[in-house]
C-alpha cells in the first residue's frame, strides 16, 4: 500500500513496477525529453529525473511509499537531487564535453525498437543517422590558412556582456552569444571562407551504422560505436550509444532469459490429458502432452527446459519455457450428468448441518471501487490484485 501514487504516475507505472519497469520508464521518458531532443519541456526532463532518483533507491522509494513526497522533502538523509543531466549520464554512461576532463565531443544516445525474436533468433539493422565531420576540405579551419581573425565584436571572448541598470548603484550583467562569430571568439572573412563548409568547419552527413542484435541481448542493453558521435576540430569525437528497447510480444513473456506464456485449458483438457503446440520464436513447433491420469490444475506452472531465450555468449543455451495453465471450467452441467460425474470423482467430505443453520443466497460477486472510499489506499480487492501478477493478456499459440 503506497501513500500517494504521484511519482509512479509520472514514470506510468503501477506502485508495484519492478527495479526492470522502472529502469524501461525512465529510460523511454528521459530519451523523450532530453533537452537535446526535445528543449521545450526542461521541467518534464527534470521532473523525470527526480522521480527516478526516488524510486531507484530502494530506500528513498520506501520513505516515498510510505509517506508521499511531503517525507521525501522532509527525509534529511536524502540530500536534495542531483543534477537530471549526470543522473541521466549515470544511466546511460554517456558523457558531456563541458564537464569532461577529456576534451571530447558529446555522446549521442538512439533507441533502437527491437522484436522479441530479434533477441531470440540475432538480427543486424541499420541506422541511418545525421552527424557532423569536420570538413575536408579545410582541414576544419572554415576557411584559408591565416584567414582566421580574432572577432571584433567581443575580442575572441565568444560572448557579449551587456549592463542593464536595474536601480539606484545596481547593474545586471547580462551575457550573451556573441552573434557575430556566434560564439566562436573568431571568425572569417566572406570572401576567404571554405565553400564547402561555409567556414563551419564542420559538414553534416548521413552516416549508416549497422547494429549487430546478437542472440539473447536483453532489452536496455547497449551497443557502443565508439567515436561515432559528431565531430569538432581539435575534439575526439564522442560515442553513438544504441539503446536496444525491448518490443511487447503477444505470445511470450520475458523474465530474464525465461520466457513466460499462459495457456488456457478446457476443464475435460485439464482431467483427462491434453495435445498442445506451441510454436517458438524460431517458428519450430512444440508439442506438449500429459499423461493418462496426469491432472493440470487452474493456476499450476509447469516448465520446458532450454526452451527459453538463448543466454548470450552462450550460444548452446537457453533458459525456462514457462507455461502458467489457466482452466476453463463449464458454466454449468446439465443436472441429470451430475451424479455420474460425483460417481467418477474422489468423495466428499461430509457436512454436519447445525439445525439452527440459516439458509443464505450466494450471489455473483461485484467489485466495488474501494479507492473512491478510502482515497489513496489500495484494497486487496482492487482489480490490479485480482489479475494473475504480471502476465496477463499473454497467450500462447496453439494450434
Ligand atoms: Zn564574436
Ligand atoms: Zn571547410
Amino acid at each position: 500500500m503506497v501513500k500517494e501514487t504521484k511519482y509512479y504516475d509520472v514514470l506510468g507505472v503501477s506502485p508495484n513496477a519492478t527495479e526492470q519497469e522502472l529502469k524501461k520508464a525512465y529510460r523511454k521518458l528521459a530519451m523523450k525529453y532530453h533537452p537535446d531532443k526535445n528543449p521545450d519541456e526542461p521541467e518534464k526532463f527534470k521532473e523525470i529525473s527526480q522521480v527516478y532518483e526516488v524510486l531507484s533507491d530502494k530506500k528513498k522509494r520506501e520513505v516515498y511509499d510510505r509517506g508521499g513526497e511531503q517525507a521525501i522533502k522532509e527525509d534529511a538523509s536524502g540530500g536534495g537531487f542531483h543534477n537530471p543531466m549526470d543522473i541521466f549520464d549515470m544511466f546511460f554512461g554517456t558523457h558531456h564535453s563541458s564537464r569532461q576532463r577529456e576534451r571530447r565531443g558529446k555522446d549521442v544516445v538512439h533507441q533502437l525498437s527491437v522484436t522479441l525474436e530479434e533477441l531470440y533468433n540475432g538480427a543486424t539493422r541499420k541506422l541511418a543517422l545525421q552527424k557532423n565531420v569536420v570538413c575536408e576540405k579545410c582541414d576544419g579551419r572554415g576557411g584559408k590558412k591565416g584567414a582566421m581573425e580574432k572577432c571584433e565584436k567581443c575580442r575572441g571572448m565568444g560572448v557579449q556582456v551587456h549592463m542593464r541598470p536595474l536601480g539606484p548603484g545596481m547593474v545586471q550583467q547580462i551575457q550573451s552569444q556573441c552573434a557575430a562569430c556566434r560564439g566562436q571568439g573568431e571568425r572569417i572573412n566572406a570572401k576567404d571562407r571554405c565553400k564547402t563548409c561555409q567556414g563551419n568547419k564542420v559538414v553534416r552527413t548521413r552516416k549508416i551504422l549497422e547494429i549487430n542484435i546478437e542472440r539473447g541481448m536483453s532489452d536496455g542493453e547497449k551497443i557502443i560505436f565508439e567515436g561515432e558521435g559528431d565531430q569538432e576540430p581539435l575534439l575526439k569525437a564522442g560515442d553513438v550509444i544504441i539503446v536496444l528497447d525491448e518490443k511487447e510480444h503477444a505470445n511470450f513473456k520475458r523474465r530474464g532469459d525465461d520466457l513466460i506464456c499462459n495457456m488456457t485449458l478446457q476443464l475435460v483438457e485439464s482431467l483427462c490429458g491434453f495435445n498442445k503446440v506451441i510454436k517458438t520464436l524460431d517458428d519450430r513447433e512444440l508439442l506438449l502432452s500429459t499423461i493418462p491420469g496426469e491432472i493440470i490444475k487452474h493456476d499450476e506452472i509447469r516448465v520446458v527446459q532450454n526452451e527459453g531465450m538463448p543466454i548470450l555468449n552462450e550460444s548452446m543455451h537457453k533458459g525456462r519455457l514457462i507455461v502458467h495453465f489457466e482452466v476453463k471450467f463449464p458454466e454449468s452441467l446439465a443436472p441429470d450428468k451430475v451424479a455420474l460425474l460425483e460417481s467418477i470423482l474422489p468423495p466428499r467430505d461430509e457436512v454436519m448441518i447445525p439445525n439452527e443453520a440459516e439458509q443464505v443466497n450466494l450471489q455473483e460477486y461485484i467489485p466495488q471501487n474501494y479507492q473512491r472510499q478510502r482515497r489513496g489506499h489500495r484494497h486487496f480487492f482492487d482489480d490490479d490484485d485480482m489479475d494473475d501478477g504480471g502476465h496477463r493478456g499473454v497467450q500462447c499459440q496453439t494450434q
